[in-house]
């Protein structure tokens, strides 16, 4: 390994924090010794906090139906050959129900900006879930809305908030993203979140178009700053109908090494192996747990849901991303030294940023 990775990767350690040249450069200098070493010190952060339990969480795919025409996303609104589906209110609690039958106890509502899920709707549908799972943390994942309307959710009982910011390069953001979306807007809904006491993920593609290496490292800044509860990364993976169609796919190598920064940076930070990672490689989820990630997503959406909700190509949705495969799961998981934990799995506040 070159000298100066590891010097890098010893600060990282010892400050919890880089600058953001340093990130660029521990980036650029990436090779197999200095990944090898950064997910052994992941390691031994996540154990520090978490042992070797792995949170599982049941995600439902609530709505393809989105106003929002991102350029990388397979269910922007332009896209007309998408199978659209907005499940109702009892296909959501009784998957809710199946899945805390389980044992599942975190539900994540996922969906894209659907005007059919006004707050009133959200707001009954919080409450009867925590009236008939209740030991369950619920988490959504349904995009910008008002702060009128986040703490009508959180009011009602949500317990945290999935929003990826996608990238904090404001330049970057307006290359990914129509006219009409700011990346101001996305960060005063991060910050509106953070200030309603939701527990908040947000996250980035790894790999997206026209996205260097400086980017990086500023989204690196911003989880360090923001300090997030969770935060999702996955390799960019192009759908067939979007603008992004021909761009290639992300490195999922890259990806790996930037899971072992984030858990370096905060050890109790709830990092997902994502779905996007076990897509781009056939061992991702496993690969993931070991470079530091600590949270699998096991998909228990309908299977009409399942089949629409693709946001790139390829989707996974079999194996470990199966909800109906929980035994198979814990045997995977079992035998790579990891115990499933269906508890709520809440942020370790009182581990942040110690060891
Ligand atoms: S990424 Fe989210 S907000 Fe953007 S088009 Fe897709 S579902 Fe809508």
């Amino acid at each position: 390994m070159k000298r100066r990775a590891e010097e890098l990767i010893r600060a990282l350690w010892e400050r919890r924090s880089l600058e953001k040249l340093e990130y660029e450069e521990l980036l650029s200098l990436r090779d197999a010794d200095s990944a090898a070493l950064l997910r052994s010190l992941a390691k031994k952060a996540r154990e520090s906090t978490y042992r070797n339990r792995v949170f599982l969480r049941a995600l439902i795919e609530i709505s393809n139906v989105c106003k929002n025409d991102c350029l990388y996303c397979g269910v922007r609104a332009s896209n007309k050959n998408v199978c659209r589906f907005s499940l109702t209110d009892e296909e959501i609690l009784s998957s809710c129900a199946e899945g805390y039958a389980l044992g599942l106890r975190t539900f994540v509502l996922q969906g894209g900006e659907d005007a059919r899920f006004t707050d009133k709707r959200l707001t009954s549908l919080i409450t009867n879930i925590k009236r008939t799972c209740p030991e369950a943390a619920v988490t959504l994942s349904l995009g910008e809305r008002s702060r009128k309307s986040y703490t009508a959710l959180r009011n009602a009982g949500a317990d945290r908030y999935l929003l990826r910011h996608e990238t904090a390069n404001a330049a970057h953001y307006a290359s990914l993203h129509p006219e009409n979306m700011r990346l101001e807007t996305r960060m005063r809904c991060l910050s509106d979140l953070k200030e309603l006491g939701f527990q908040v993920g947000a996250g980035f593609m790894v790999g997206s178009p026209n996205q260097t290496l400086s980017h990086l490292a500023e989204d690196l800044q911003f989880i360090e700053t923001f300090r997030p509860q969770m935060c999702g990364i996955g390799p960019f993976l192009p759908q067939h109908d979007t603008p992004f169609a021909k761009e290639p796919a992300g490195d999922t190598d890259l990806c790996l090494y930037l899971l072992s920064i984030l858990r370096i940076l905060d050890p109790a930070l709830l990092l997902p192996a994502t779905t996007a990672l076990a897509t781009a490689h056939e061992n991702g989820t496993i690969l993931g747990l070991e470079a530091g990630a600590n949270v699998i997503m096991p998909n228990l959406s309908p299977r009409r849901a399942k089949e629409n909700y693709v946001l790139y190509d390829g989707k996974k949705i079999t194996g470990d991303q199966n909800a109906a495969n929980l035994e198979t799961l814990k045997q995977t998981l079992a035998t790579a030294g990891y115990v499933p934990d269906f508890s709520r799995g809440d942020y370790r506040k009182e581990h942040h940023g110690t060891l």
